[in-house]
Protein backbone atom coordinates (compact mmCIF):
# COMPACT_ATOMS: atom_id res chain seq x y z
CA UNK A 1 0.00 0.00 0.00
CA UNK A 2 0.77 3.41 -0.66
CA UNK A 3 1.87 5.64 2.21
CA UNK A 4 -0.60 8.28 0.56
CA UNK A 5 -3.12 6.28 1.63
CA UNK A 6 -2.33 7.13 5.56
CA UNK A 7 -3.99 10.64 4.65
CA UNK A 8 -7.42 8.86 4.34
CA UNK A 9 -9.03 7.79 7.54
CA UNK A 10 -8.49 4.85 8.97
CA UNK A 11 -9.95 1.90 7.22
CA UNK A 12 -13.64 0.58 9.44
CA UNK A 13 -12.56 -2.89 10.73
CA UNK A 14 -14.61 -5.21 9.24
CA UNK A 15 -14.95 -9.39 9.66
CA UNK A 16 -12.96 -10.90 7.36
CA UNK A 17 -14.54 -13.73 4.56
CA UNK A 18 -13.04 -15.61 1.48
CA UNK A 19 -14.55 -15.82 -1.28
CA UNK A 20 -12.28 -18.53 -2.67
CA UNK A 21 -8.68 -17.32 -2.77
CA UNK A 22 -9.51 -13.74 -2.16
CA UNK A 23 -9.72 -12.33 1.57
CA UNK A 24 -12.26 -9.47 1.47
CA UNK A 25 -12.39 -7.43 4.81
CA UNK A 26 -10.41 -7.06 7.68
CA UNK A 27 -6.79 -6.25 6.87
CA UNK A 28 -7.16 -7.74 3.03
CA UNK A 29 -6.28 -5.19 0.15
CA UNK A 30 -9.67 -3.51 -0.91
CA UNK A 31 -10.81 -5.72 -4.29
CA UNK A 32 -12.11 -4.93 -7.52
CA UNK A 33 -14.68 -6.80 -8.96
CA UNK A 34 -17.16 -7.01 -12.43
CA UNK A 35 -19.83 -9.22 -13.88
CA UNK A 36 -19.64 -10.65 -17.12
CA UNK A 37 -21.56 -9.84 -19.89
CA UNK A 38 -21.99 -13.17 -22.03
CA UNK A 39 -24.56 -16.08 -21.30
CA UNK A 40 -22.87 -18.04 -18.98
CA UNK A 41 -23.65 -21.13 -20.78
CA UNK A 42 -20.91 -19.90 -23.65
CA UNK A 43 -18.42 -21.48 -21.82
CA UNK A 44 -15.68 -20.41 -24.02
CA UNK A 45 -16.66 -16.78 -24.49
CA UNK A 46 -17.57 -16.04 -20.99
CA UNK A 47 -13.50 -17.47 -20.20
CA UNK A 48 -12.25 -15.07 -22.01
CA UNK A 49 -14.28 -11.97 -20.96
CA UNK A 50 -13.16 -13.59 -17.30
CA UNK A 51 -9.69 -13.49 -18.03
CA UNK A 52 -9.97 -10.09 -20.11
CA UNK A 53 -11.25 -8.55 -16.71
CA UNK A 54 -8.43 -10.46 -14.36
CA UNK A 55 -5.99 -9.04 -16.74
CA UNK A 56 -7.73 -5.55 -16.45
CA UNK A 57 -7.44 -5.79 -12.49
CA UNK A 58 -10.44 -7.99 -11.35
CA UNK A 59 -10.12 -9.95 -8.57
CA UNK A 60 -12.98 -11.55 -8.52
CA UNK A 61 -15.89 -12.19 -11.10
CA UNK A 62 -19.12 -12.31 -11.54
CA UNK A 63 -21.44 -14.58 -14.12
CA UNK A 64 -25.28 -14.46 -13.99
CA UNK A 65 -26.90 -18.40 -13.63
CA UNK A 66 -30.43 -17.66 -14.06
CA UNK A 67 -31.39 -20.68 -16.15
CA UNK A 68 -30.09 -24.63 -15.86
CA UNK A 69 -27.94 -23.82 -19.03
CA UNK A 70 -25.99 -21.22 -16.81
CA UNK A 71 -25.22 -23.46 -13.75
CA UNK A 72 -24.16 -26.07 -16.17
CA UNK A 73 -21.99 -23.42 -17.45
CA UNK A 74 -20.77 -22.50 -14.10
CA UNK A 75 -19.33 -26.34 -13.70
CA UNK A 76 -17.06 -25.85 -16.37
CA UNK A 77 -15.92 -22.37 -16.05
CA UNK A 78 -15.43 -22.28 -12.46
CA UNK A 79 -12.11 -24.70 -12.36
CA UNK A 80 -10.80 -22.91 -15.30
CA UNK A 81 -10.78 -19.63 -14.23
CA UNK A 82 -8.28 -17.45 -12.79
CA UNK A 83 -10.44 -15.66 -10.07
CA UNK A 84 -12.88 -16.87 -8.14
CA UNK A 85 -16.36 -16.47 -9.24
CA UNK A 86 -19.45 -15.56 -7.65
CA UNK A 87 -22.94 -16.67 -9.11
CA UNK A 88 -25.99 -13.88 -9.03
CA UNK A 89 -28.86 -15.58 -8.69
CA UNK A 90 -32.32 -13.44 -9.36
CA UNK A 91 -35.34 -14.74 -8.72
CA UNK A 92 -34.88 -18.64 -8.50
CA UNK A 93 -33.92 -20.73 -5.44
CA UNK A 94 -32.99 -23.78 -7.52
CA UNK A 95 -30.68 -21.53 -9.48
CA UNK A 96 -28.91 -20.76 -6.44
CA UNK A 97 -28.63 -24.58 -5.03
CA UNK A 98 -27.26 -24.82 -8.70
CA UNK A 99 -24.72 -22.45 -8.53
CA UNK A 100 -23.69 -24.08 -5.47
CA UNK A 101 -23.64 -27.52 -6.81
CA UNK A 102 -21.59 -26.13 -9.55
CA UNK A 103 -18.91 -25.07 -7.14
CA UNK A 104 -18.94 -21.19 -7.07
CA UNK A 105 -17.03 -19.59 -4.90
CA UNK A 106 -19.70 -17.09 -4.05
CA UNK A 107 -23.07 -16.29 -4.43
CA UNK A 108 -25.08 -12.65 -4.45
CA UNK A 109 -29.10 -13.02 -3.28
CA UNK A 110 -30.90 -9.64 -3.86
CA UNK A 111 -33.25 -9.84 -0.99
CA UNK A 112 -35.98 -7.72 -3.03
CA UNK A 113 -35.81 -10.66 -5.57
CA UNK A 114 -35.53 -13.66 -3.59
CA UNK A 115 -38.48 -13.05 -0.83
CA UNK A 116 -39.78 -16.34 0.68
CA UNK A 117 -37.70 -16.59 4.44
CA UNK A 118 -37.85 -20.57 3.95
CA UNK A 119 -35.75 -20.23 0.72
CA UNK A 120 -33.40 -17.73 1.77
CA UNK A 121 -32.60 -20.04 5.01
CA UNK A 122 -32.49 -23.20 2.49
CA UNK A 123 -29.59 -21.36 0.50
CA UNK A 124 -27.82 -20.11 3.27
CA UNK A 125 -28.11 -23.34 5.14
CA UNK A 126 -26.45 -25.33 1.75
CA UNK A 127 -23.94 -22.36 1.81
CA UNK A 128 -22.54 -22.87 5.39
CA UNK A 129 -22.18 -26.74 4.83
CA UNK A 130 -20.14 -25.75 1.54
CA UNK A 131 -18.09 -22.91 3.20
CA UNK A 132 -19.05 -20.26 0.65
CA UNK A 133 -19.74 -17.05 1.28
CA UNK A 134 -23.12 -14.77 0.04
CA UNK A 135 -23.57 -11.24 -0.72
CA UNK A 136 -26.58 -9.87 0.28
CA UNK A 137 -27.01 -7.72 -2.02
CA UNK A 138 -29.54 -4.85 -1.41
CA UNK A 139 -30.76 -2.46 -4.80
CA UNK A 140 -32.96 0.70 -4.18
CA UNK A 141 -34.58 -0.50 -7.55
CA UNK A 142 -35.49 -3.95 -6.58
CA UNK A 143 -36.01 -3.11 -2.75
CA UNK A 144 -38.99 -5.84 -1.01
CA UNK A 145 -42.24 -3.96 -1.98
CA UNK A 146 -43.10 -3.91 2.13
CA UNK A 147 -39.86 -2.08 3.43
CA UNK A 148 -40.42 0.19 0.52
CA UNK A 149 -43.81 0.97 1.60
CA UNK A 150 -43.20 1.07 5.52
CA UNK A 151 -40.23 3.64 4.77
CA UNK A 152 -41.69 5.80 2.13
CA UNK A 153 -38.95 4.57 -0.50
CA UNK A 154 -36.05 3.22 -1.43
CA UNK A 155 -34.37 5.68 1.67
CA UNK A 156 -30.78 4.89 3.04
CA UNK A 157 -32.50 3.67 6.09
CA UNK A 158 -35.06 1.09 3.87
CA UNK A 159 -32.09 -0.22 2.00
CA UNK A 160 -29.99 -1.17 5.42
CA UNK A 161 -33.19 -2.45 6.69
CA UNK A 162 -33.66 -4.95 4.11
CA UNK A 163 -29.68 -6.13 4.51
CA UNK A 164 -30.43 -6.40 8.38
CA UNK A 165 -33.18 -8.57 7.87
CA UNK A 166 -31.89 -10.84 5.30
CA UNK A 167 -28.61 -11.35 8.20
CA UNK A 168 -31.75 -12.36 10.72
CA UNK A 169 -32.71 -15.50 8.36
CA UNK A 170 -29.05 -15.73 8.06
CA UNK A 171 -28.50 -15.92 11.88
CA UNK A 172 -31.07 -18.52 12.13
CA UNK A 173 -29.21 -21.00 10.33
CA UNK A 174 -26.11 -20.05 11.57
CA UNK A 175 -24.49 -18.60 9.13
CA UNK A 176 -22.66 -15.37 8.50
CA UNK A 177 -20.10 -15.44 6.07
CA UNK A 178 -21.64 -12.52 4.41
CA UNK A 179 -20.58 -9.42 2.65
CA UNK A 180 -23.38 -6.12 2.20
CA UNK A 181 -23.95 -4.11 -0.51
CA UNK A 182 -26.65 -1.21 -0.79
CA UNK A 183 -26.55 -0.13 -3.98
CA UNK A 184 -28.33 3.15 -5.05
CA UNK A 185 -28.16 5.05 -8.81
CA UNK A 186 -28.26 8.20 -6.45
CA UNK A 187 -24.74 8.97 -5.39
CA UNK A 188 -26.23 10.72 -2.35
CA UNK A 189 -28.65 7.78 -1.37
CA UNK A 190 -25.65 5.17 -1.96
CA UNK A 191 -23.14 7.26 0.38
CA UNK A 192 -25.49 8.25 3.05
CA UNK A 193 -26.50 3.95 3.04
CA UNK A 194 -23.31 2.92 3.19
CA UNK A 195 -22.28 5.54 6.03
CA UNK A 196 -25.42 3.78 7.79
CA UNK A 197 -24.34 0.07 6.83
CA UNK A 198 -20.67 0.70 8.30
CA UNK A 199 -22.10 2.19 11.74
CA UNK A 200 -24.80 -0.80 11.84
CA UNK A 201 -22.81 -4.08 10.33
CA UNK A 202 -19.45 -5.34 10.85
CA UNK A 203 -19.76 -7.48 7.73
CA UNK A 204 -17.21 -6.54 4.47
CA UNK A 205 -18.87 -3.54 2.47
CA UNK A 206 -19.25 -4.26 -1.41
CA UNK A 207 -19.38 -0.66 -2.31
CA UNK A 208 -21.14 0.50 -6.01
CA UNK A 209 -23.21 3.10 -7.44
CA UNK A 210 -25.58 1.02 -9.82
CA UNK A 211 -27.10 1.40 -12.97
CA UNK A 212 -24.49 4.47 -13.32
CA UNK A 213 -24.63 4.15 -17.37
CA UNK A 214 -22.30 4.50 -20.16
CA UNK A 215 -19.24 6.55 -20.46
CA UNK A 216 -17.96 9.18 -19.25
CA UNK A 217 -20.95 9.89 -16.69
CA UNK A 218 -21.22 6.30 -15.48
CA UNK A 219 -17.63 6.53 -14.41
CA UNK A 220 -17.79 9.99 -12.29
CA UNK A 221 -20.83 9.00 -10.72
CA UNK A 222 -19.16 5.77 -9.48
CA UNK A 223 -16.16 7.73 -8.35
CA UNK A 224 -18.14 9.99 -6.49
CA UNK A 225 -19.85 7.28 -4.88
CA UNK A 226 -16.81 4.62 -4.37
CA UNK A 227 -13.95 7.03 -3.48
CA UNK A 228 -16.01 9.29 -0.91
CA UNK A 229 -16.50 6.13 0.92
CA UNK A 230 -13.22 4.97 0.46
CA UNK A 231 -12.05 8.09 1.77
CA UNK A 232 -13.78 7.58 4.99
CA UNK A 233 -12.63 3.81 5.49
CA UNK A 234 -15.59 2.58 4.13
CA UNK A 235 -15.31 -0.48 1.93
CA UNK A 236 -13.54 -3.57 1.45
CA UNK A 237 -14.25 -4.43 -2.50
CA UNK A 238 -15.71 -2.47 -5.12
CA UNK A 239 -17.50 -2.80 -8.54
CA UNK A 240 -18.52 0.25 -10.84
CA UNK A 241 -21.58 -0.31 -12.92
CA UNK A 242 -21.22 0.51 -16.10
CA UNK A 243 -22.64 0.02 -19.48
CA UNK A 244 -19.75 -0.33 -21.08
CA UNK A 245 -17.76 -3.20 -21.71
CA UNK A 246 -17.00 -4.87 -18.37
CA UNK A 247 -13.28 -4.25 -18.61
CA UNK A 248 -13.60 -0.53 -18.42
CA UNK A 249 -14.90 -1.35 -15.06
CA UNK A 250 -12.33 -4.16 -13.86
CA UNK A 251 -9.95 -0.88 -15.18
CA UNK A 252 -11.70 2.11 -13.36
CA UNK A 253 -11.83 -0.11 -10.11
CA UNK A 254 -7.94 -0.62 -10.05
CA UNK A 255 -7.43 2.50 -10.73
CA UNK A 256 -9.13 3.96 -7.98
CA UNK A 257 -7.49 1.87 -5.69
CA UNK A 258 -4.09 2.89 -7.34
CA UNK A 259 -4.87 6.35 -7.08
CA UNK A 260 -6.02 6.79 -3.27
CA UNK A 261 -2.92 4.41 -2.62
CA UNK A 262 -5.12 1.75 -2.10
CA UNK A 263 -3.39 -0.81 -3.84
CA UNK A 264 0.05 -0.74 -5.49
CA UNK A 265 0.29 0.14 -9.09
CA UNK A 266 0.11 -2.62 -11.59
CA UNK A 267 0.07 -0.80 -14.68
CA UNK A 268 1.07 2.81 -16.38
CA UNK A 269 -0.15 5.81 -14.43
CA UNK A 270 -0.21 8.52 -17.35
CA UNK A 271 -0.38 11.89 -16.28
CA UNK A 272 -0.60 14.74 -18.51
CA UNK A 273 -0.45 18.40 -17.86
CA UNK A 274 -3.38 20.17 -19.15
CA UNK A 275 -1.82 22.23 -21.32
CA UNK A 276 -1.81 25.83 -21.96
CA UNK A 277 -0.81 29.32 -23.96
CA UNK A 278 2.47 28.30 -22.83
CA UNK A 279 2.61 24.46 -24.52
CA UNK A 280 4.91 23.75 -27.50
CA UNK A 281 3.39 20.87 -28.42
CA UNK A 282 0.16 19.14 -28.91
CA UNK A 283 -0.56 17.68 -25.28
CA UNK A 284 -3.28 15.58 -26.29
CA UNK A 285 -2.15 13.91 -29.44
CA UNK A 286 1.47 13.39 -27.56
CA UNK A 287 -0.26 12.06 -24.33
CA UNK A 288 -2.79 9.65 -26.12
CA UNK A 289 0.43 8.22 -28.59
CA UNK A 290 2.31 7.90 -25.26
CA UNK A 291 -0.55 6.14 -23.75
CA UNK A 292 -1.14 3.87 -26.53
CA UNK A 293 2.35 2.63 -26.86
CA UNK A 294 3.30 2.37 -23.16
CA UNK A 295 -0.30 0.08 -22.29
CA UNK A 296 1.35 -2.15 -24.84
CA UNK A 297 4.28 -2.73 -22.73
CA UNK A 298 2.36 -2.94 -19.22
CA UNK A 299 4.71 -1.15 -17.20
CA UNK A 300 3.94 -0.13 -13.71
CA UNK A 301 5.04 3.12 -14.03
CA UNK A 302 4.11 6.99 -13.31
CA UNK A 303 4.77 9.08 -16.46
CA UNK A 304 4.63 12.19 -17.43
CA UNK A 305 3.77 14.08 -20.57
CA UNK A 306 4.01 18.10 -19.84
CA UNK A 307 3.57 20.56 -22.80
CA UNK A 308 6.60 23.04 -21.91
CA UNK A 309 9.84 22.62 -20.43
CA UNK A 310 9.77 25.48 -18.31
CA UNK A 311 7.42 24.64 -15.77
CA UNK A 312 6.82 20.32 -17.13
CA UNK A 313 10.00 18.49 -15.30
CA UNK A 314 9.39 20.34 -11.99
CA UNK A 315 5.28 20.43 -12.01
CA UNK A 316 6.18 16.69 -12.61
CA UNK A 317 9.13 15.85 -10.43
CA UNK A 318 7.45 13.04 -8.89
CA UNK A 319 6.61 11.10 -11.98
CA UNK A 320 9.28 8.24 -12.73
CA UNK A 321 10.00 9.11 -16.27
CA UNK A 322 8.50 12.34 -18.35
CA UNK A 323 8.88 14.33 -21.12
CA UNK A 324 8.77 18.55 -21.57
CA UNK A 325 8.49 20.08 -24.95
CA UNK A 326 10.21 23.23 -25.99
CA UNK A 327 12.04 24.48 -29.23
CA UNK A 328 11.23 21.42 -31.58
CA UNK A 329 13.10 19.45 -28.58
CA UNK A 330 12.05 16.58 -26.27
CA UNK A 331 12.85 16.99 -22.92
CA UNK A 332 13.46 13.53 -21.35
CA UNK A 333 13.26 13.52 -17.25
CA UNK A 334 13.98 10.97 -14.76
CA UNK A 335 12.38 11.97 -11.10
CA UNK A 336 12.39 15.67 -12.66
CA UNK A 337 16.53 15.29 -14.01
CA UNK A 338 17.00 15.57 -17.21
CA UNK A 339 18.51 12.96 -18.95
CA UNK A 340 18.21 13.24 -22.70
CA UNK A 341 17.32 16.01 -24.87
CA UNK A 342 15.64 14.28 -28.40
CA UNK A 343 14.31 15.82 -31.36
CA UNK A 344 10.14 16.66 -30.73
CA UNK A 345 9.14 14.01 -33.25
CA UNK A 346 11.14 11.49 -31.17
CA UNK A 347 9.37 11.57 -28.07
CA UNK A 348 7.00 9.21 -27.92
CA UNK A 349 9.54 6.89 -29.66
CA UNK A 350 12.27 7.99 -26.72
CA UNK A 351 9.88 7.56 -23.54
CA UNK A 352 8.96 4.32 -24.62
CA UNK A 353 12.79 3.07 -24.65
CA UNK A 354 13.52 4.86 -21.62
CA UNK A 355 10.58 3.32 -19.88
CA UNK A 356 11.88 -0.34 -21.34
CA UNK A 357 15.54 0.47 -19.52
CA UNK A 358 14.30 1.22 -16.30
CA UNK A 359 11.69 -1.44 -16.06
CA UNK A 360 15.27 -3.76 -17.07
CA UNK A 361 17.60 -1.65 -15.09
CA UNK A 362 16.24 0.87 -12.67
CA UNK A 363 15.93 4.16 -12.14
CA UNK A 364 19.31 4.71 -10.35
CA UNK A 365 21.03 3.25 -12.89
CA UNK A 366 19.52 5.06 -15.22
CA UNK A 367 19.95 8.22 -14.07
CA UNK A 368 23.67 7.31 -13.43
CA UNK A 369 23.49 6.80 -17.75
CA UNK A 370 22.22 10.38 -18.03
CA UNK A 371 23.64 12.08 -20.92
CA UNK A 372 25.85 14.64 -19.32
CA UNK A 373 25.36 17.59 -21.65
CA UNK A 374 21.63 17.74 -21.33
CA UNK A 375 20.87 19.50 -18.36
CA UNK A 376 22.72 22.39 -20.30
CA UNK A 377 21.21 21.77 -22.98
CA UNK A 378 17.75 21.95 -21.61
CA UNK A 379 18.77 24.96 -19.62
CA UNK A 380 19.78 27.06 -23.10
CA UNK A 381 16.24 25.98 -24.24
CA UNK A 382 14.41 27.06 -21.32
CA UNK A 383 16.59 30.27 -21.39
CA UNK A 384 15.71 31.07 -24.87
CA UNK A 385 11.78 30.10 -24.21
CA UNK A 386 11.82 32.89 -21.35
CA UNK A 387 12.92 35.48 -23.51
CA UNK A 388 11.06 34.49 -26.46
CA UNK A 389 7.97 34.69 -24.31
CA UNK A 390 9.42 37.50 -22.26
CA UNK A 391 8.97 37.11 -18.39
CA UNK A 392 7.08 40.53 -18.69
CA UNK A 393 3.57 38.69 -19.47
CA UNK A 394 1.69 41.13 -18.09
CA UNK A 395 3.20 44.28 -19.78
CA UNK A 396 4.40 45.87 -16.61
CA UNK A 397 6.16 48.94 -16.94
CA UNK A 398 3.39 50.03 -19.28
CA UNK A 399 0.69 49.32 -16.73
CA UNK A 400 2.74 50.58 -14.13
CA UNK A 401 2.74 53.98 -16.29
CA UNK A 402 -0.73 54.15 -16.81
CA UNK A 403 -1.71 53.64 -13.06
CA UNK A 404 0.47 56.66 -11.98
CA UNK A 405 -0.85 58.73 -15.10
CA UNK A 406 -4.53 57.98 -14.05
CA UNK A 407 -3.61 58.50 -9.89
CA UNK A 408 -1.08 61.85 -11.29
CA UNK A 409 -4.52 62.86 -13.08
CA UNK A 410 -7.41 62.19 -10.76
CA UNK A 411 -5.57 62.61 -7.57
CA UNK A 412 -5.96 60.68 -4.41
CA UNK A 413 -9.64 60.44 -2.49
S1 LIG B 1 3.45 22.20 -18.15
FE1 LIG B 1 3.66 24.09 -19.34
S2 LIG B 1 2.18 23.79 -20.99
FE2 LIG B 1 1.63 22.33 -19.44
S3 LIG B 1 0.07 23.40 -18.22
FE3 LIG B 1 2.07 23.67 -17.19
S4 LIG B 1 2.79 25.66 -18.00
FE4 LIG B 1 1.15 24.96 -19.39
Amino acid sequence: MDVTASFLSPRRVTRQIAVGSVKVGGDAPISVQSMTTTKTADVEGTLEQIYALAANGADIVRCTCNDQAAAEGLVQIVPRSPVPIVADIHFHVEMALAALEAGVQGLRLNPGNLRKPEEIKLVASEARDRGVPIRIGVNAGSLHPDIYKRFGGATPEALVESARLELAYFDEVGFSDVKISVKASSVATMIAAYRLASATFDHPLHLGVTEAGPLPGGLLKGTAGIATLLAEGIGDTLRYSLTADPVEEARAGRQLLESLGLRERKGLDLIACPSCGRAEVDVIKVATEAQAALNALDVPLQVAVMGCVVNGPGEARHADLGIAAGKKRGHLFIKGEIVRVVPEDEMVEALVEEAKKIIAEGVEARLLARDLTAEAEAAADRALLLDDRGTDVNHAQERIERIRRRVEHEGPD
